[in-house]
């Protein structure tokens, strides 16, 4: 089909959610994807961030096409090859918790506050979650996510949510009360700008919920699967949740998420109180033990954190050098930079001229590059970005 074709049948048959760029991805291979006229992009925002180790890595190909050969989807009544060991690779990489498998961050983010209600009964049932989070789009999710432009036409919303400040462990505390079930924090907030959380805030939040008998859930659907240089997030505070929720890059591209609960949690969820009929599927399981293997056998979380900090240092140089950058922030290749003027045009202009990366909260130019992208990969990038700076470096 030609682009043109394959756009008009979008504008004909798909709800027009989202703001698309004409442009028709057809081909993906490590930080690179090509359109459909032939053109070439850097992707240094790759799937969202759900192909974590770059577009079709061979090593989660080759576990995809073995698998699909063997056995694509059988129903969670009957053992599977997989998902036991995948279970056993997060457990043993993280806090030695219990796996569900679902497939979308929300899709976990939902059970998450199921287990953690259903854990804490009778009377508690609050979940008390951050200002600038976000937790994604079902609808205790959006009441979970702080942020009001997610809520405003869904009313009423999903009962039982407060939002508190990020990183005040006084307005947390002044918000837990007998009646919260958990704490939900996101430890890098994606989609709020790149905010990172302090390392004595993390820690006094276990505090707080170890006093008050609540529950800390990690939203590391963002966070996790290596791309800030440690498998999960949580590592880099030596701090453990009570529940953790994973998804984007978790299977290398493939639709998949977790609920990782501590084993006294998780084995409360008996038959009958939660279930997901695709979770857990051997295609997706296979894929993610393929990651696991690709970040162990390849040192891919050194690599992130030397990449990571290579990107940070040539960002703070674009910004002495432009003035346009006021901050950087993230950890590994999670990824922002705060500018003085509008990101928006700058992405387009970068996207025009071969980069892929995104903007979020007006100013906040992020990147979540592939954990094998190179240096001179990201120089490239930065080159672009560069230019695309100088051009709009007036607008307002
Ligand atoms: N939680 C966090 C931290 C996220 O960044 C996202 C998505 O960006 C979600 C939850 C929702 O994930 P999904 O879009 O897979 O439902």
């Amino acid at each position: 089909m030609k682009t043109r074709q394959i756009i008009d049948s979008y504008e004909k048959h798909v709800v027009p959610n989202y703001t698309r760029n004409d442009v028709v991805i057809i081909k993906g291979e490590g930080s690179r994807v090509r359109d459909s006229e032939g053109r070439t992009y850097l992707d240094l925002f790759p799937g969202w961030g759900c192909d974590g180790l770059g577009h079709c890595h061979p090593k989660v190909v080759k576990a995809v096409k073995r698998q699909a050969g063997r056995l694509i989807h059988v129903a969670n009544n009957y053992y599977n090859e997989w998902q036991g060991e995948l279970a056993r690779l997060i457990s043993a990489n993280s806090f030695g918790g219990k796996c569900f498998f679902c497939n979308s961050g929300a899709e976990a983010i939902e059970g998450a506050v199921k287990f953690a209600r259903i854990f804490t009964r009778p009377g508690r049932y609050k979940v008390l979650t951050m200002l600038d989070s976000f937790h994604g789009r079902t609808l205790a999710a959006i009441t979970a996510t702080g942020q009001d432009k997610y809520h405003k036409g869904f009313e009423p919303l999903s009962p039982g949510f407060a939002h508190v400040p990020f990183n005040d462990i006084d307005a947390a505390a002044r918000a837990v009360d007998g009646e919260t079930c958990a704490v939900m924090l996101e430890l890098i907030q994606g989609e709020g700008g790149v905010n990172v959380a302090d390392e004595s805030y993390v820690a006094k939040l276990r505090d707080l919920c170890d006093g008050r008998d609540v529950l800390l859930i990690f939203d590391e659907v963002q966070t996790g699967g290596g791309r800030t240089g440690e498998y999960f997030a949580h590592k880099l505070y030596g701090v453990e949740p009570d529940i953790m929720t994973l998804a984007k890059a978790l299977a290398g591209g493939l639709a998949m998420s977790a609920i990782v609960a501590r084993p006294d949690i998780g084995d409360a969820i008996v038959p009958g109180l939660h279930a997901s009929t695709f979770g857990g599927n051997p295609l997706a399981c296979a894929a993610a033990i393929a990651v696991f293997e690709a970040v162990e056998e390849d040192g891919l979380l050194e690599r992130t954190r030397a990449a990571g900090k290579h990107l940070r240092d040539k960002l703070r140089e674009l910004g002495r050098e432009t003035g346009l950058i006021k901050e950087v922030r993230g950890r590994g290749l999670m990824v922002g930079a705060e500018l003085t003027v509008p990101g928006a045009p700058i992405v387009k202009t970068c996207m025009e001229n071969g980069l892929l990366i995104n903007c979020t909260h007006d100013t906040v130019i992020r990147f979540l590059p592939s954990m094998t992208v190179t240096e001179s990969e990201l120089d490239e990038g930065l080159a672009i970005l560069r230019d695309a700076l100088k051009t709009h470096g007036g607008e307002k």
